[in-house]
């Protein structure tokens, strides 16, 4: 009899469920259709096509765009005792040529292969053998030039679907989840009216928080003195922010180690490798950190720079955590960042010189929309969560309790003078047949004596100077929610000027009043660093938790593997609480499946049970 979706993910993977949005993409699977899941990094993608490459009749092929990423799955659906195997160039042709044998004799269920693989003869002929009963394409997002990361060799997969002898079913994933890139997905795929779903962007676990800190490298020390001994990325803006704060922490001796492309293959896969196992606690990184790293047990993700859109921030950010236990995601925000994105943004679409000029305009364009979202996420009072979870598409309460806003404590006021000041500002420069931006807004409002204000004549405005009693932190906090709420609207051109919305009109005629909530800063700061130390955890006994480590990284090296591949942290946690005497009570940890229950059972009971390790 052929088991169930939910008896292969308890015995393979050891999980009791499915997560939210994973049941249905399995169940469409199952009965042969396509799918399109939009999934974060860490939701759960590959259980997705992993679950039915076990039911289906015929071999799945996984393309994936990374050889590392490959082989840390192939080597943990191995664990997980499912017959996996991966071709890409870096194998040698010995080891080609036994993958292929294991193929052809049909023990293999799951093949993970680079694009670049697929048109060659050799593997072309694999398909003439081997039934290909499901095609799973991860970071689907590479096949689309408005997605972050386009592979040409990304495109040969539509070559491939259309060259072998049976349409397989189609299922991809990804975590961008913009209409143009989906469509290409849609398209380039031929995908056959697919299931498409937006899912497990929640992410509970994950603590948001946001910064405008005076001194960036303080507060990245603060994080650190609350996740002593734990391991955590710093991603950075450029090479040379990534060397200096690498640096400055092995100074204050931290075990940190850089990740950057201006570095030697070798040394930057011994640093990764050196993370990986635990023997560097920091790694300080550009984006080109990341991609394929599965490290379950990362506490902390620190953006010293903010990034250059939702999107990136939420997949590098989502590194965090993935193997649910809390940990903390924090963007150490200054105006400078804005600056520094727009010259990025400007050199990328020099760059490209694959496009019209027209299209280069496009993509600036939304370049600079996706900035925008960006810089209104570091200059939020509200929920932080509910913030990213409404730009991805995800409905969610108001408010989370678990970020950086949520935790703060606000004072809900009436703003209606403020308001009314700002406003009138904007209804003055107008008035003048001028436009000015949110900063020179502020900057007007705060009497800023520069070049700037003296030429255009604002400096002989009625509300020049209006506020100068305000902080600038309040001050760009309220321009930032009358933005939010309509009050302000912003146009799409370079300089994103503003004008009144419809709603300031009754305020500005003293008919409606306005009320925000804004945060205490100065008052509260003690009090605020006291309450984001105090992270939720499991009453965890430390000593044993220690002790299952050493067994996990005592097994680990034995097979030659990462620590978490035997086991997550999340797992050993549980442990740590459940403390399972026997093989039954083992198989019921979230973790534990058969196969690894009979690799690794007997070593964890033992311990747990007093042993030595
Ligand atoms: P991604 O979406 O980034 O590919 P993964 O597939 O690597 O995410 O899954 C992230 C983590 O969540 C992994 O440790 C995985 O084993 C775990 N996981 C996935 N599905 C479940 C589930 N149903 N129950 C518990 N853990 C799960
Ligand atoms: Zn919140």
């Amino acid at each position: 009899m052929q088991m169930t979706p939910e008896a292969i993910l308890k015995e393979y993977f050891g999980y009791d469920r499915f997560r939210a949005g994973q049941a249905p993409l399995v169940q469409r699977i199952l009965s042969g259709g396509d799918v399109l899941g939009i999934m974060p990094t860490g939701a759960g993608k590959s259980v997705c096509y992993q679950v039915p490459a076990m039911l289906l009749t015929g071999m799945t092929i996984v393309i994936s765009p990374l050889i590392s990423l490959m082989e840390d799955q192939v080597a943990a659906l191995r664990e997980a005792g499912i017959p996996a195997a991966c071709l890409h160039s870096n194998l040698d042709s010995s080891a080609y040529y036994r993958t292929l044998d294991a193929v052809r004799n049909g023990e293999v269920r799951l093949l993970y292969a680079a694009p670049e693989r697929l048109l060659t003869d050799m593997f072309l002929s694999l398909t003439d053998t081997v039934a290909i009963a499901m095609v799973a394409v991860d970071e689907a997002h590479c096949l689309s030039q408005w997605g972050q990361d386009f592979r040409p060799s990304y495109l040969q997969i539509t070559e491939f679907l259309h060259l072998l002898p049976r349409r397989p079913v189609v299922a991809a994933f990804t975590a961008t989840a913009t209409e143009t890139v989906r469509a290409d997905i849609r398209r380039l795929l031929d995908l056959q009216s697919p299931l498409e779903l937006v899912t497990g962007f929640d992410r509970a676990n994950l603590r948001w928080i946001v910064e405008r800190p005076s001194n960036k490298y303080r507060a990245l020390l603060e994080v650190l003195k609350r996740n002593r001994g734990k391991s955590g990325i710093v991603y950075c803006i450029s090479r040379n922010q990534t060397d200096k704060v690498c640096e400055k922490l092995r100074a204050d001796g931290y075990a940190a180690g850089r990740y950057h492309a201006g570095m030697s293959a070798e040394e930057r896969s011994a640093n990764q490798e050196a993370f990986l196992h635990d023997e560097l606690q920091i790694i300080t990184a550009t984006n080109a950190f990341g991609m394929g790293i599965d490290k379950s047990n990362v506490s902390f993700v620190v953006h010293y720079n903010m990034p250059k859109s939702m999107e990136a921030y939420y997949q590098e950010a989502g590194r965090a955590g993935r193997d649910g236990s809390p940990a903390e995601c924090v963007l150490l925000f200054s105006a400078q960042d804005i600056s520094t994105n727009m010259l990025l943004i400007e050199s990328s679409a020099q760059d490209n010189d694959r496009l019209t000029p027209q299209q280069r305009g496009i993509i600036r364009r939304k370049d600079e929309e996706r900035l925008q979202a960006m810089v209104r996420y570091c200059s939020l009072t509200d929920c932080l969560r509910h913030y990213i979870l409404r730009y991805f598409g995800e409905e969610s309460p108001d408010r989370c309790g678990n970020c950086g806003s949520c935790l703060t404590d606000t004072e809900t006021v009436d703003a209606t003078v403020p308001a009314q000041k700002i406003l009138s500002c904007v209804y003055r420069v107008r008035q003048r047949g001028s436009a000015c931006g949110a900063k020179m807004l502020c900057d007007i409002l705060q009497g800023k004596d520069t070049k700037q204000l003296q030429e255009r004549g604002y400096a002989q405005l009625s509300t020049y100077g209006l506020m100068q009693d305000v902080s600038r932190v309040q001050l760009e906090h309220m321009v930032n929610i009358l933005i939010s709420r309509g009050y302000l609207v912003t146009d799409t051109g370079q300089y994103r000027t503003l004008s009144l919305g419809e709603r300031a009109i009754p305020v500005l005629r003293g008919q409606k009043q306005v009320s925000m909530s804004l945060p205490l800063h100065d008052l509260k700061e003690t009090r605020r660093a006291q309450r984001l130390a105090a992270m939720p955890d499991y009453e965890l006994d430390d000593a044993l938790f220690q002790k299952l480590r050493k067994v996990r990284e005592r097994l680990a090296a034995r097979e030659h593997m990462p620590a978490y591949i035997v086991f997550s942290d999340a797992t050993l946690r549980e442990m740590c609480v459940k403390r399972p005497s026997d093989e039954e009570e083992l198989l019921a940890i979230s973790g534990v499946g058969r196969h690894k229950l009979e690799k690794y059972g007997a070593a964890f009971l033992e311990a747990l049970s007093g042993g030595g390790v």
